[in-house]
């Protein structure tokens, strides 16, 4: 069995896109030091690129892992720490990065989890959101690209290991 690909993001979309939310960014947090937590393995590509395009005078960069239970493309709302934040937070602006924003058990779970690490502020930006599918309410403060539904890969993103290094995102056309 195969998968063909359909291509939804160019690389030179996704450059565009990146640069907006580093300005948006960088105005938001003007002039104070920001810590990026991103999550692997997924984000480790947008927070590369968005890092760059964020003007502020300290930038720290750090990385938790997370495991979700369940189903391998869908999060069932049980999510396990298996590298956790090793940079001190406390008194920090801490901001999230992460790849997909899906039912949203990941980052609910997640900001209940930073809280004792007792960060000034936590705030979460998502290369891509697909909104309709939340199950938990969850605030987005910055968002690439809302896509509503598929399974996609590239920049990133992974099917069972493979992908991540394709530059665009991708839409899996699964064929049986
Ligand atoms: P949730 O918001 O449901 O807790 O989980 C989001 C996580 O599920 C993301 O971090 C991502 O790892 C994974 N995920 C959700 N949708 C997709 C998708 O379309 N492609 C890939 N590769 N991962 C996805
Ligand atoms: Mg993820």
């Amino acid at each position: 069995m195969g998968e063909e690909l359909r291509l939804l993001l160019s690389p030179e979309r996704i450059a565009e896109r990146v640069k907006e939310l580093g300005r948006e960014i960088s105005q938001l947090y003007r002039g104070r030091p920001l810590v990026l937590l991103g999550i692997l393995k997924g984000a480790f590509v947008f927070l590369a690129d968005l890092m760059r395009a964020i003007d502020l005078p300290e930038v720290q960069v750090d990385f938790i892992r997370l495991k979700s239970y369940g189903f391998s493309d869908t999060s069932a709302g049980e999510v396990q720490i298996t590298k956790d934040v090793e940079l001190p937070l406390r008194g920090k602006d801490v901001l999230v990065v992460e790849d997909i924003v899906d039912t949203g058990y990941t980052l609910a779970f997640l900001r209940e989890h930073l809280r004792t690490h007792e960060p000034a502020s936590v705030r979460f930006c998502c290369f891509i959101d697909k909104a309709e599918r939340r199950k938990v309410p969850l605030e987005l403060d910055f968002v690439g690209f809302k896509i509503p539904r598929g399974f996609l890969v590239g920049y990133g993103l992974d099917y069972a290991e493979r992908y991540r290094h394709l530059p665009g995102v991708y839409e899996v056309l699964l064929q049986k």
